[in-house]
């Protein structure tokens, strides 16, 4: 079991990858193939030593780029791979060993994420057929949030949505939000308590965690919904589509893809999804970027003071992903509109912190307030392990009781 683990995020036209050591401070090597499919197609990776790798793969596809992935492993075997597959529905609330018959079953949850859930079988499917000796597992970005209570992840719609087409939150980021509770049991006293993670990068999402159990979060059925995000809109009027429908005669797949591409900070600064870009356009007085920055903070505290309704104790905030992890900025006004909730900033601590490291930023009375980089690949690596030990260990009692038997 000391080799190492390797993680697979199979995208639509993107193939992220690294290969996870055991130990966790331990070097990795990891990479992306992006633009899958085109004439573009091209694998970067940077090996444990840093050194960096670019391969140009003309058309790749997933089963081309997959191979070739495995080719620029050296002489490196994985013991076993981890995919990352976005919506487990309720059906998985943890890391689940891949078979035909747990394929079947997220082939079904297909409808809940018809953006995501392919991408992911694809890679699955592949990686079965070119890797038959080696045990695959699929960690769920939904498992989580399946501690949630009933009043937190219903929505108040027609009951029988639920029963019968099981429409209700279930939460994206999993993977992101159990590793920062983890490391928060792990760096603060309080860290088995009650706190809300920010996970702020390209997707955005707010979670109230309590005890390391997930209580509530702010995405939903999809991870459309909650906070503002690089280019979706988070919570809007649900009457919005329909309006918008009416007076333009869009169709739900145009207004869904104006949702989901064309919204958020892009979709408000008319510049940029990217946050760094729009921090450095409002540092040169560009007004769509300054409103941009300053929803996205305001609808951030908005989620944080609202989710601490769902712990028992608050005990602090951690910030994680691009934003969270980088920009002191963000981290300071999303903080100046919760005056009201004892979260203290200290302003040297927060703009002293070195870019992308851990550490805690508030003024050392009322509630805590931390920086955790994340590692989403690492938890996957780590459930994957965890998982193939606890077969191992179920498969030897079983012999042994076999044997005791006979
Ligand atoms: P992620 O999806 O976690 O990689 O996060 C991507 C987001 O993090 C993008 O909006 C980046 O602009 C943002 N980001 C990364 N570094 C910084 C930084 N130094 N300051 C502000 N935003 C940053």
């Amino acid at each position: 079991m000391n080799d190492p683990i390797l993680v697979i995020n199979c995208g639509s036209s993107s193939i992220k990858y690294a290969l996870v050591p055991v130990g966790a401070d331990e070097p990795r090597l990891s990479g992306i193939v992006e633009r899958l499919g085109g004439h573009d197609a091209r694998l970067t990776a940077r090996d444990q030593r840093g050194k960096e790798l670019t391969l140009e793969l003309p058309r790749a596809n997933h089963a081309s780029a997959l191979k070739t992935i495995f080719e620029t492993l050296g002489g490196q075997r994985p013991i076993a791979i981890g995919h990352r597959v976005v919506h487990g529905g309720e059906r998985f609330t943890d890391a689940t060993l891949l078979d035909d018959a747990v394929i079947r079953t997220v082939r079904q949850m297909i409808n809940l994420a018809p953006l995501h859930n392919p991408a992911n079988l694809d890679g699955i499917t592949v990686a079965r057929r070119l890797f038959t000796d080696l045990p695959q597992v699929a960690v769920f970005d939904t498992a989580f949030h399946q501690t949630l209570p009933d009043y937190a992840y219903r929505y108040a719609v027609p009951a029988e949505w639920y029963d019968k087409h099981a429409i209700r939150r279930y939460g994206f980021h999993g993977t992101s939000h159990a590793y920062i509770a983890e490391r928060l049991a792990n760096v603060s006293a309080n860290g088995r308590g009650g706190w809300v993670i920010a996970h702020l990068g390209n997707g955005c999402s707010a979670t109230a965690v309590h005890a390391g159990k997930s209580l509530d979060t702010s995405m939903g059925l999809t991870p459309l919904e909650g906070l503002v995000m690089g280019t979706r809109c988070g919570d809007v009027d649900p009457g919005l589509p329909h309006h918008l429908a009416q007076r333009f005669g869009w169709s739900m797949e145009h207004i869904e893809r104006l949702f989901n591409q064309k919204s958020g900070l892009l979709g408000l600064s008319e510049l940029s999804n990217d946050m760094r870009e729009l921090e450095h356009a409002e540092a040169q007085g560009h007004q769509g970027a300054k409103l941009a920055i300053e929803v996205f903070c305001y609808r951030l505290a908005k989620s944080i003071a609202s989710l601490s309704c769902a712990l028992p104790s608050f005990d602090g905030v951690a910030f994680t992903g691009g934003i969270g992890e980088n920009s002191a900025t963000i981290r300071a006004r999303t903080l100046a509109y919760l005056g009201n909730a004892d979260l203290t900033l200290s302003t040297s601590a927060n703009q002293q912190l070195p870019r992308g490291s851990e550490g805690r930023i508030d003024a050392g009375q009322g509630r805590e307030l931390w920086v955790i980089p994340t590692d989403e690949e690492g938890r996957i690596a780590a459930e994957t392990r965890r998982l193939l030990e606890d077969l191992k260990r179920r498969d030897e009692v079983s012999a042994k009781i076999i044997e005791d038997l006979s």
